[in-house]
């Protein structure tokens, strides 16, 4: 009979508590999660999952919280590189990787975007050349979160420059850790600096760090990127307040983690702060302001309605469809909205960064933060063609460079 979710709480729970050890080592602990299944039930029973439906990890991930055990660790590893290298890699990839991202032991960045191809991801000209059991790679990426301390890195690059831009590419595993990668941090208006332009000069990929096939590198983004669509706001683990080994270095981890992330949830808009300060300034009463917070929760309801409907799509085991897309553009729209609502609250104090802002400084942050949501992970604009075009079912968007080989595409030098 199908194990339903009380079934797995019910297992998990029982699991959790016989093994749950605040005293012995985070890996210690992540391994034994790993070990005995309960990491990821959702992956396939011999890729150390249960062959359970997707909603049994969050089943998990509630059951972990709810007896403040530690859980697996967040970030491009976990979110974007494991479900790829789930998906397209050959065992021999998964063997070597999979494992270390479930127990943290190794730190992950997404290579991706150029100085000129960022929407147009099939426009990179970052290339790699195979050279005997390597690949050695040239080019420039840029805006890569944590690649300054990653250990690995899932990159896209050009290996065929004679055939259309999409079927040149190939998806590798690049090991940052090496003479060719110089990663250099770009500080950003808001004063953080959690991105990085990253160099490649014959930078060295091992041959057998290609996830999917040579030329088929495009699928394989796309699968990466429906995750990185699928990413909400990431709130910060809670710890149990006795003290042990596991939990003093997870809250190691979540405190180097949170220092790259320490804007993201600025960067969301902050709606969770508007009722408290319209409170603080006075402002309840205030019809305008009123009618502010109700659109942004109205739009929040809704959009978590739509993150529920993905949700449920997932559980039934659909791959991850246009609600990725539509709830990331509200994400958007919930941001920018409660940035003009904390602005009509603030004032021109708003405007003011650091202590002598209104609310100490956080709506200058909020203002200085906000656009990244409507870029990262796909624009607005590109999430709306995607809408178009496999939603509402529109004719594509005219393109010029997606039949003739890429070497023959115009580029800027
Ligand atoms: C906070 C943050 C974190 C990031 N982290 C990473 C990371 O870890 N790794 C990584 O590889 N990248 C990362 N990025 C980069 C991000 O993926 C790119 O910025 C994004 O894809 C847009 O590319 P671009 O900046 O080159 O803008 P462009 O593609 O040059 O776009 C410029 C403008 O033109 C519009 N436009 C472009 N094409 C079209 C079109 N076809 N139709 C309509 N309008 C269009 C865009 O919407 C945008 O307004 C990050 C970005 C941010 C803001």
């Amino acid at each position: 009979m199908a194990a339903t979710p009380e079934d797995v709480r019910a297992a998990v729970g029982a699991w959790i508590a016989a093994h749950w050890d605040p005293q012995r080592s985070l890996l210690e602990w992540r391994r034994q999660l790993v070990e005995h299944r309960w990491a990821v039930p959702s992956w396939p029973a011999h890729w150390f999952g249960r062959d359970l439906p997707a909603w049994a990890d969050d089943v998990v991930a509630t059951e972990l919280r709810a007896r403040e055990a530690v859980a697996l660790p967040l970030g491009v590893g976990t979110g974007l590189a494991a479900p790829t290298i789930l998906t397209h890699g050959r065992d021999s990839v998964r063997e070597r990787f999979l494992r270390p991202i479930l127990t943290g032991e190794e730190t992950w960045c997404q290579l991706f975007s150029e100085p000129g191809a960022g929407s147009d991801l099939a426009g990179v000209t970052t290339h790699a050349v195979r050279d005997g059991d390597e690949w050695i790679v040239n080019g420039q990426k840029v805006w890569n979160t944590s690649a300054h301390h990653a250990d690995f890195g899932i990159l896209v690059a050009r290996t065929d420059w004679d055939v259309p831009k999409h079927g040149g590419l190939t998806y590798f595993v690049l090991p940052m850790r090496q003479p060719g990668v110089e990663v250099r941090p770009l500080r950003q208006m808001n004063f953080h600096a959690s991105f990085n332009e990253v160099f490649l000069s014959d930078a060295v990929i091992p041959g057998d760090h290609v996830v999917g096939a040579v030329g088929g590198g495009w699928a394989v983004a796309m699968t990466t990127l429906a995750h990185e669509r699928r990413f909400g706001a990431m709130s910060r683990p809670r710890f149990s307040a006795a003290a042990g080994r596991a939990t003093e270095e997870a809250r190691q981890e979540a405190d180097e983690h949170f220092r790259t992330y320490a804007w993201y949830p600025q960067r969301a808009g902050r709606a969770d702060l508007l009722e408290e300060h319209a409170r603080r300034a006075g402002r309840t009463e205030d019809p305008l302001v009123r009618q502010e917070l109700a659109a942004v929760l109205s739009w929040q309801r809704v959009s978590g309605w739509t993150g529920d409907r993905a949700s449920a799509a997932r559980a039934l085991g659909r791959p991850p469809g246009a609600e990725g897309s539509l709830g990331k553009l509200a994400m958007s729209v919930i941001a920018r909205r409660a940035a003009a609502a904390h602005s009509l609250i603030g004032g021109a104090a708003g405007l003011l960064t650091g202590d002598d802002g209104a609310f100490e400084g956080t709506i200058g942050e909020v203002l200085l933060s906000v656009p990244a949501q409507s870029i990262a992970g796909g624009t607005d604009e590109i999430q709306r063609n995607i809408v178009g075009d496999k939603v509402l079912d529109l004719p594509r968007e005219p393109s010029v460079d997606r039949d003739v080989p890429f070497r023959d595409v115009p580029r800027n030098a």
